[in-house]
């Protein structure tokens, strides 16, 4: 997945920021950021002072999870749901076609 991390960094024009992946419990669950139903957390916490974030997982993490949280970065006002999901398959489509 840091692969894929970085590759979208790179795409999304973040290669300036330090991103981090980490897994956690269920149990930790405290974060505001969430998507999907309440049986899994995937959220992003960042800085935009010092170009550094993190993810945070308790589900393994595809392609779209990865680029849907990235948008949280680059668009600090676009909330989970139906917008981000569709800028998510919008982006991965683009580049798929370019590939
Ligand atoms: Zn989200």
């Amino acid at each position: 997945m840091k692969d894929i991390l970085e590759l979208w960094k790179s795409r999304l024009g973040l290669n300036s920021w330090s991103i981090n992946i980490e897994p956690i419990n269920s149990e930790q669950v405290m974060m505001p950021d969430d998507i999907g139903d309440d049986d899994y957390f995937i959220g992003v916490s960042y800085d935009h002072n010092i170009h550094k974030a993190t993810i945070y997982h308790d589900v393994p993490l595809d392609e779209a999870s990865i680029v849907h949280e990235l948008n949280h970065i680059i668009f600090p006002h676009v909330e989970c749901g139906p917008w981000n999901d569709k800028l998510v398959g919008y982006l991965i489509a683009i580049h798929t076609e370019e590939n």
